[in-house]
């Protein structure tokens, strides 16, 4: 661990002075944060929305929601005053994905002292593509194959930037040729992987690892509905063509799916594996809620591209449950409430630094 992150001990004197009985669950307004602080309401938790100016109005509406603060940068968040605050507030902060990309994963881990739900060091591996396929290798996992430089490319492939672009402006091309004509679309040298693109339909598994009960559940899954290449479809290629339309994975939405009960034990392995890696690379492993973007080709293998390590936005459709949920739980139970719940188990056997990092 590097010298200058934040301590989970530091993190743990803090949880002591909290007031337990009053804990309020904090994030910032977008992304799964609706869900999150419904699932705060019905677990008997105050919630906190920090939000922007121009989207505070649309979170005072909600009555689940108690507070609603207007920053005026999502950075704001890390400023000495505002983090005082919320730990005199006793909130615990759920980080999602529009939080890790404002505050920045680095500042969650070497400058943000409120306690948050989860082990806020799998952000590091998750938005750090090296680190990301390192842990797929350690968990033996099936991944596509990457191109080195574009002279390898020997099938269709699938040009992705760094950082989480939300699929913007990816690109297929089937040899260097068609590589190095696209580069013009590339802004940034060296930014980007080009990985073989798997053919197939995809699975993004809303997995959760509760401590407390030490388990893998299976929550909900997704796809994501992307633009517009789930649009070109309906365009017929005499027309398409003639369009000259490009391609581009910008993620606009996400479609509910389930998966063949035969997959679903392939589906829970993989799970597995990724969970019992992260505990080799890392301290403590995963904690709560994550993802893994799959493809299930037609011969019924799954192939892994993508691990988000924390909450997902494709969770949202499932605000009251999902059929995976309804079996493990007699009560609708979303993810952000799932949190909620496992703080709660926590509190009640006295483990609740166990969940909190
Ligand atoms: P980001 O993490 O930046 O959002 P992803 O890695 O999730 O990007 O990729 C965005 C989308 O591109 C995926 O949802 C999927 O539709 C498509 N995609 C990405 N990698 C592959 C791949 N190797 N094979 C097939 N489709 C892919």
């Amino acid at each position: 661990m590097s010298s200058q992150w934040i301590l989970k001990e530091e993190i743990d004197e803090i949880l002591d002075c909290y007031d337990q009985a009053n804990l309020k669950i904090a994030t910032i307004g977008s992304h799964s944060a609706l869900q999150i602080s419904k699932g705060a309401r019905d677990e008997n938790f105050k919630s906190l929305a920090i939000c922007s100016e121009a989207v505070s109005w649309f979170y005072e509406q909600f009555d689940f929601i108690d507070e609603v603060i207007s920053v005026r940068n999502y950075k704001d968040i890390l400023k000495k005053r505002f983090q005082e605050e919320l730990i005199q507030d006793n909130c615990i902060l759920i980080p999602h994905g529009s939080f890790v990309e404002y505050v920045g994963a680095e500042a969650i881990l070497t400058k943000l002292k409120v306690p948050c739900f989860g082990n806020r060091i799998t952000l590091e591996w998750e938005s750090d593509r090296e680190k990301e396929m390192s842990w797929f290798e350690e968990a033996r996992i099936k991944v596509p194959k990457v191109f080195k430089k574009p002279e390898e490319i020997d099938r269709l492939a699938i040009v992705k930037f760094f950082g989480a672009k939300g699929g913007k402006g990816y690109f297929l091309v089937r040899n260097k040729d068609e590589f190095y004509e696209m580069k013009k679309f590339i802004k940034k040298a060296n930014s980007y992987l080009i990985q073989e693109y798997v053919i197939g339909t995809r699975f993004y598994p809303h997995y959760f690892y509760s401590k407390i009960l030490d388990r893998l559940e299976l929550l909900g899954m997704d796809i994501r509905y992307e633009s517009n290449v789930d649009a070109l479809g309906r365009i017929p290629p005499r027309i398409s063509r003639s369009l000259e339309l490009r391609e581009s994975y910008s993620i606009t939405g996400n479609i509910p799916v389930v998966a063949r009960e035969s997959l679903l034990p392939k589906i829970l392995e993989i799970g597995y594996n990724l969970l019992n890696a992260s505990r080799k690379l890392f301290s403590f492993g995963i904690i709560g809620p994550f993802c893994i973007e799959m493809i299930c080709t037609e011969h019924l293998e799954l192939v892994c591209f993508e691990i988000s390590s924390r909450i997902v936005a494709g969770t949202n459709f499932y605000m009251d449950g999902s059929p995976y949920s309804s079996l493990y739980f007699d009560e609708p139970m979303s993810c952000g409430r799932r949190i909620c719940r496992e703080i709660n188990l926590a509190l009640s056997s006295g483990r609740l630094k166990e969940v909190i990092f």
